[in-house]
């Protein structure tokens, strides 16, 4: 028998939907290559200095439905995978993982962010769904970001010194080649700016 921790959503996801925080269609500072990022909305954590405290709540923001992002995601051909950020990506775990299939189906690669240690998510009080996920993914990055941790480099792949990078599939071994210290700013038809890269979060302008 499974005891895995109860979800935080305050009102549940419909099925078949994540609630987002924010997408971006091309990013080369979220994980390898060029690739769609999602940042899902919710997280318990409260970490100081995190640079997404817009994540925070759990409240609904912008529901999305599975099939329109992975739409989304392969419709654009520079595309060579995905990379789930939050918030916290595994207190949506069940439904990521229905995305990362298709995903995967596809031929694409699939990395993800996370609060929690690997350990914690392979126990039995993980969030529901987080076996499927961490099935789907060929990179995770595990651990909060611990501020008097923190490394401001421009070469480093992750935020603090706590954090560890998971490369599940061998053939991405050789492209842990983001930095956490790089910026894109995104500019969108309407005006509105999103800058990402830095600590591998987002912030809109
Ligand atoms: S740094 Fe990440 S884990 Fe920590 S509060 Fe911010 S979004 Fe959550």
């Amino acid at each position: 028998m499974t005891q895995q921790k109860a979800n935080p959503n305050p009102k549940p996801i419909p099925p078949g939907y994540l609630n987002i925080m924010g997408y971006v269609d091309e990013s080369e500072v979220n994980g390898p290559g060029c690739r769609a990022v999602i940042w899902v909305q919710g997280c318990l954590r409260e970490c100081p200095g995190c640079f997404n405290v817009e994540s925070w709540s759990f409240e609904t923001n912008q529901l999305m439905s599975i099939e329109s992002l992975a739409q989304k995601i392969l419709n654009n051909p520079r595309n060579q995978g995905v990379t789930f950020s939050g918030g916290e990506p595994f207190w949506q775990a069940s439904a990521l993982a229905s995305l990362a299939s298709k995903i995967k189906a596809a031929g694409l690669n699939v990395m993800s962010f996370t609060g929690f240690t690997l350990e914690q998510l392979q126990s039995q009080s993980a969030p529901e769904g987080a076996q499927a996920l961490l099935e789907q993914l060929d990179i995770l990055v595990d651990g909060a970001y611990v501020e008097s941790l923190a490394i401001n480099s421009p070469n480093s792949p992750v935020s603090s010194s706590n954090q560890r990078i998971h490369v599940f599939n061998p053939a991405l071994q050789d492209q842990i080649t983001w930095a956490s210290d790089q910026i894109e700013v995104h500019i969108f038809k309407d005006g509105s700016r999103i800058v990402t890269g830095y600590r591998g979060q987002l912030s809109n302008l």
